[in-house]
């Protein structure tokens, strides 16, 4: 009995010393380590709570960059994508004034338009997102759509989309309430085929369903921390209809789809005349809606995306551009490096030419240039902070054995 007494105990759950996992001693009193996470997870949740008052940054119509402006700053870090930069730099103008109109309480309601880009992977979908967010100080997420099933299956519930939108408006609610979500590899929730499925397709058309409801605008109850860790969180409600929502996916073999359908469209007298102008080596530019109903999206789906662009695939000038030319190209960022050990460094303009000739023969595409380069330089950044050098030249020469040495064949895979 005198034992129970003398045993330390924690002051809020009661459990003893050795029916948990360690005690923390305070002034009067202990501490257990379930309890002071537990504490720890309500103090978070009240601080949310807090700043789910603060409000949303206000917005400004004179303040709001306009398309051409959005444009030309989007030129600053991406390299040609034309028509999807134009595209963009309307859609998030349009969606900005509607947010500003809402206050007004003007009868003609804008309504949201949400954005699809179709590309190969590795042309600059995530970047033009990024870039947006960017210059609009918006929370800005990108979620992967292939971990995303119908609530109840193993992988996320389509609400954790929101969650990490939360995170980083760092749970201001209004403010994640006007943010910007950029929903990666959209075409990998499509169903399998042009039916609708008979057996449940858990991580396809039911995904579709669950992410109609928050691409239309609807009040989602939001897990704070996400998963389903925590099952006895307090949700926070999140208003989706302002969110912009853009999406982006390769849809590897569209172009089969937009060939079928420009083939059945051209039969008739006009057919030959409307088969000459089309340009075979890029289908994907003639994308169209019904292309992506083909390729397995619900028309629901395609119906909350009304903005529809593509990217062009990244041919050698467009490499060659991407390695150099944007504001924090990989180039600028190896002379930022060196410049920060007092060291200039330049290259020979050969060096670039056989950087992209290596990424298009071993198809490494823009994301293939930062291996490169890092293969090249890896030698010279370990050893040249240490010696006494003012200036540093990377030749053709150098570069090539550099490559050669690491096996070029191993970058194929990153
Ligand atoms: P996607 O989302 O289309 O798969 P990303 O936007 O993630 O491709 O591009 C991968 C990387 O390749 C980017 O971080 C960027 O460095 C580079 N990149 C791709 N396309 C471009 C482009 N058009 N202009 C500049 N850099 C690009």
């Amino acid at each position: 009995m005198a034992d129970s007494k003398t045993k330390k105990r924690c002051s809020f759950c009661g459990r003893s010393e050795n029916e948990v996992g360690f005690l923390i001693t305070g002034m009067n009193g202990y501490i257990c380590d379930s309890c002071a996470t537990q504490a720890y997870e309500i103090t978070q949740e009240a601080l949310g709570e807090g700043k789910k008052s603060a409000g949303a940054t206000k917005l400004n119509l004179k303040e709001l960059p306009k398309p051409v402006e959005i444009k030309k700053f989007l030129d600053q870090y991406v390299i040609g994508q034309d028509d999807a930069k134009r595209f963009l730099s309307v859609s998030v103008y349009n969606h900005y004034k509607r947010l500003l109109q809402k206050d007004s309480g003007d009868d003609v309601e804008i309504e949201k338009s949400n954005i699809i880009m179709v590309g190969s992977t590795g042309t600059g979908k995530t970047l033009l997102a990024r870039t947006i967010a960017k210059l609009l100080h918006v929370p800005f997420t990108i979620v992967d759509a292939t971990v995303l099933t119908e609530a109840g299956y193993v992988g996320e519930d389509i609400e954790s989309i929101l969650t990490r939108l939360l995170q980083v408006a760092d749970y201001n609610v209004p403010e994640a309430e006007q943010g910007i979500v950029f929903i990666d590899e959209i075409d990998k929730i499509a169903r399998k085929g042009d039916n609708p499925s008979i057996t449940r397709d858990v991580s396809g058309e039911g995904v579709q369903q669950g992410l109609l409801k928050l691409l239309e605008g609807s009040v989602v109850n939001v897990p704070p921390q996400g998963g389903r860790k925590h099952p006895d969180q307090k949700m926070i409600p999140v208003n989706t209809k302002n969110i912009l929502f853009i999406c982006g996916g390769a849809f590897d073999g569209i172009e089969k789809k937009i060939a079928q359908r420009l083939n059945t469209h051209v039969v008739g007298y006009t057919a030959s005349q409307k088969t000459a102008t089309v340009d075979k080596n890029n289908m994907m530019q003639y994308i169209a809606p019904q292309d992506l109903k083909s390729f397995g999206l619900i028309p629901e789906i395609i119906g909350r995306l009304p903005v529809l662009t593509y990217l062009n695939p990244l041919d050698r000038d467009a490499l060659r551009a991407i390695l150099t030319e944007p504001k924090n190209s990989i180039i600028k960022q190896y002379i930022k490096l060196f410049e920060m050990d007092g060291i200039k460094l330049t290259f020979e303009d050969a060096v670039f030419e056989y950087i992209v000739d290596k990424a298009v023969e071993y198809k490494l595409g823009a994301r293939g240039l930062r291996s490169i380069v890092e293969t090249i330089m890896m030698d010279v950044m370990f050893e040249i902070p240490s010696e006494d050098k003012k200036e540093y030249k990377v030749t053709l020469d150098y570069a090539k054995m550099q490559l050669e040495k690491a096996n070029i064949a191993r970058l194929q895979t990153a």
